[in-house]
């Protein structure tokens, strides 16, 4: 074997103990090997190098059955920090996270719609600076940074190339923050890293394949599979939001027309609101809804019978066993929840799909994003390393 190809062994080798050790925790070094097919020397070298490295701990137990003791591993969580931040239109998270995907720390902040991506950038230099100075976390301990945010994002490079709800196109944003901050950053889709963050950690525990649905101020998808984010060639896999409904529809931000999302999405509901009467918010929709305005009551019911419709499409596409839906509108309104899942069995899922998946709501809410892109950064550092 090439000396490279060996060093890309160990790493890999090394990756995956990590891994078994991070998700099934407490372990013993004899469960590694048989999972894995290494030889025990293997894994007691790898074990003996992180414990070294200070991200494990051995912990002695008496097993139920013998009486015999063992020992077994556990991560120490604390060991590895990373830092997640969700870049949103109006508003900016950042989290401090630990390996479990803990959130140790967290602030936000504002945004004004108009800032250049160099004023919101440095601003999250400081504010990272600033969080981890009010909570003494010590900085030798984050290993990078990882931000959440919509749009279209070359996940290998960190640039985004195009952000509609940011207004941003061709950022460099990887590079740029790398040199405010010093540390290494990884960038990606909001959606995605909000996958990964409920199926470590939220509603999709243990689920082999997820979908989550964001409807909010766009309409989107991430799909995870066996805990991988599916990326697509571009890593635009799962923009569902532009797929097309009806080519004479409404025009999307995108420049086409009739896409999905123009049918459900807030600024979509707000506009045709408006032809009605003037509503500023989709607060105001709903509470038109409620006091009885048929226009109202119509376009949310339009919208609702949209996000069955979207459920059945990701449904029939992917085969999932978990949807997961989020974003702005079930967040703000999670009595739609019940009438999305009624419409979903009584009438828009395919039959044959009906039992074969469960519609669970994000529970990790606003702090998805903000652990996802945590949980991205380290895995980057892992892999990498
Ligand atoms: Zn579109």
């Amino acid at each position: 074997m090439k000396k490279h190809d060996q060093d890309f062994m160990k790493r890999q080798n090394r990756l995956t103990v990590f891994e078994i050790i991070k998700h099934q925790q407490p372990i013993s070094r004899a469960s590694i090997a048989k999972q894995t097919g290494m030889s025990p020397t293997t894994v007691s070298r790898i074990v003996a190098e992180l414990a070294e490295e200070g991200y494990l701990l051995e912990s002695e137990q008496v097993s139920a059955g013998l009486g015999r003791k063992s020992t077994l591993l556990e991560m120490v969580d604390a060991a590895v920090l990373s830092v997640g931040v969700e870049l949103d239109r109006h508003q900016v998270n950042i989290g401090i996270v630990d390996l479990q995907g803990n959130v140790i720390a967290m602030s936000q902040y504002p945004r004004s719609v108009e800032e250049s991506p160099e004023v919101t950038l440095e601003r999250v230099g400081t504010e990272i600076d600033q969080l981890t100075k009010s909570n003494e976390i010590d900085c030798e301990r984050i290993i990078g940074v990882g931000v959440g945010l919509p749009g279209i994002i070359d996940n290998d490079t960190g640039e985004v190339m195009f952000s509609v709800q940011l207004g941003w196109r061709n950022v460099r944003l990887a590079e740029r923050l790398k040199e405010i901050t010093g540390y290494d950053v990884a960038v990606d889709n909001e959606l995605k890293a909000k996958a990964l963050a409920e199926h470590m950690k939220g509603a999709a525990i243990g689920s082999q394949r997820t979908v989550l649905l964001g409807f909010g101020n766009g309409v989107g998808s991430a799909f995870i599979m066996e805990g991988e984010i599916y990326r697509g060639r571009t890593n635009s896999a799962g923009e569902i939001g532009h797929t097309t409904i009806d080519p004479n529809g409404m025009l999307c931000d995108c420049g086409k027309a009739g896409c999905l999302q123009t049918y459900i999405n807030i600024k979509s509901l707000l506009s045709e609101a408006n032809k009605i009467r003037p509503v500023r918010s989709i607060e105001e929709l709903f509470e038109a809804k409620k006091a009885g305005e048929r226009w109202a009551l119509h376009l949310i019911e339009r919208a609702l019978m949209y996000m069955a419709i979207t459920i059945n499409n990701v449904v029939c596409m992917y085969n999932p066993d978990s949807v997961i839906l989020s974003g702005e509108l079930t967040d703000k309104f999670p009595e739609i929840l019940d009438e999305v899942v009624d419409l979903c069995y009584s009438k828009y899922v395919w039959e044959p799909l009906r039992g074969a998946f469960r519609i669970l709501k994000s529970e990790l809410h606003e702090q998805g994003v903000v652990i996802g892109s945590g949980l991205i950064s380290q895995n980057c550092f892992f892999a990498l390393e």
